[in-house]
């Protein structure tokens, strides 16, 4: 009888996290200063403490996981990779459907595998302070959990729509001890040039990363932390691909192809390249980034340096970006509406050696209720996104009569976005698709570097 959950034991727990630049056929274009000439990783040394700065520029294959770090791990990973064989019943497929379930976290989410990574190093640094931002509010609440377990205050600027629309995120965020001040707001100088030309903002990750960065800086106590797009999350989050081919092993399987909805790109990152690494060897394997169509980065957006942030005060990094300025429509699954990707994400698909599609609102919460009804777990509005395409892939098999084996990532569990769920329910989300004219526009503002490609 084929096992339904395949599980590890704790001391399964990998050691490494993986560095995928170590299997990419092109080295990472460097991050630019605002001269346009890349920058020493000491530019990045007034906000992260010294061990993330050299995983961020690390070419080395391994990355050893600190003790400390796999200690909490320990708490809730391995996490459980599941064979949706009620799911494969549902839709009547000979395809075989396996997905990893992330929301077993404290927080419910992927976002605290590597909080709980940041708030170490910078605890063993020194630091007492953090700030960062938050989305729909994952990545603010696994912060605030791994803060608090390091002894390190934290303080979350959320974008102003999800402060609104979710108050249990808060509520989360305020019972770990942390506080939370809705972006944009008058306490810092990018907040206010915001509020004094669009005082009813509805906000957006880049302003709020801004205001996050502005206030690092600014205070010599201070550090900050960013929940994705970077290369050192990207490394962090390996942890579930690492775990991922040791339950594969263990089922005497093999994916044909990972699937992993993508905002920012640490959970697709994370899912994905330790297949790379197979792939890189000559193994046969798709990898699949998804995304929202009203926010759709990698599929319509430009390869060129842009800055991290609204008021332009990162470095600037080579990715997919609709601009800077991009204010994303207000679609529920907020951890998806990044303006940027990752630089490691967007150059490998910029090679074509991975691949993405974006998917209308609606269908994903079609897929996310089958998903549910067979598998009783609720997923996170970005979930459905991954769930939209495994389902397709599926029918897909069962259309063909070819049997295939199908992977995605459960990013997280949907309890605190049941009022996405009942707007779903009452007809009421849209599919939005982002205008031509405002993916035009946006190359207007891109900075104006040499090394920008053409
Ligand atoms: C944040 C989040 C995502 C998107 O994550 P990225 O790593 O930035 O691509 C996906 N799913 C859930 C549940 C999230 O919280």
């Amino acid at each position: 009888m084929s096992q339904v959950k395949i599980l590890l034991d704790e001391s399964d727990i990998p050691r490494h996290w993986y560095n995928v630049v170590a299997d990419m056929p092109t080295p990472p274009a460097p991050p630019l200063g605002p001269d346009g000439n890349p920058i020493g990783p000491d530019a990045l040394a007034a906000i992260f403490p010294d061990a993330i700065i050299e995983q961020e520029v690390s070419r080395e294959r391994w990355i050893p996981i600190p003790e400390p770090v796999r200690d909490i791990y320990r708490m809730w990973r391995p996490t459980p990779l599941y064979r949706a064989l009620r799911l494969e019943a549902a839709l009547g497929t000979p395809a075989r459907i396996y997905y990893k379930y992330e929301g077993v976290s404290p927080a419910g989410s992927h976002k605290p595998n590597t909080a709980v990574a940041q708030a170490y190093f910078n605890h063993k640094a020194g630091v007492r302070r953090l700030t960062t931002e938050t989305g729909s509010g994952q990545w603010g609440s696994a912060l605030a959990m791994a803060g608090q377990m390091f002894g390190i205050e934290v303080r979350v600027f959320m974008v102003r729509v999800s402060y609104e629309q979710k108050p249990f995120r808060r509520s989360m965020m305020e019972t770990w001890g942390t506080e939370v001040i809705a972006s944009p707001s008058s306490e810092t100088r990018s907040g206010r040039r915001i509020l004094d030309s669009q005082p009813d903002s509805p906000g957006s990750l880049g302003i709020a990363i801004s205001e996050a960065v502005e206030e690092a800086v600014s205070r010599s106590d201070t550090n900050y932390a960013l929940g994705s797009v970077l290369n050192h999350v990207l490394i962090h989050q390996t942890v579930i691909g690492l775990e991922t081919k040791k339950q594969f092993e263990k089922a005497g399987d093999y994916p044909d192809v990972i699937i992993a909805c993508c905002g920012g790109g640490s959970n697709f990152g994370g899912s994905a390249f330790p297949f790379f690494a197979d792939k890189a060897a000559g193994r046969k394997v798709r990898l699949v980034a998804v995304e929202p169509e009203s926010c759709p980065t990698l599929t319509r957006g430009h390869y060129a340096y842009d800055s991290g942030d609204t008021e332009g005060l990162t470095p600037l990094m080579l990715m997919y970006t609709l601009g800077r300025n991009f204010i994303p429509p207000s679609i529920h699954a907020g951890g998806l509406r990044y303006h940027g990707d990752s630089p490691l994400v967007s150059q490998l698909y910029h090679e074509g050696l991975i691949e993405a599609v974006a998917v209308p609102q609606r269908t994903t919460f079609e897929a996310g209720i089958t998903f549910a009804r067979a598998e009783g777990i609720i997923p996170a509005p970005e979930s459905n996104h991954a769930i939209r395409v495994a389902i397709d892939e599926a029918l897909a098999s069962k259309r063909t009569g070819e049997p295939k084996t199908i992977y995605f990532t459960l990013s997280g569990h949907g309890h605190f976005d049941m009022g996405a769920y009942d707007r779903y329910f009452a007809g009421q989300l849209e599919d939005t698709s982002y205008p031509d004219e405002a993916i035009q526009a946006a190359l207007a503002d891109l900075p104006k570097v040499a090394r920008n490609p053409a």
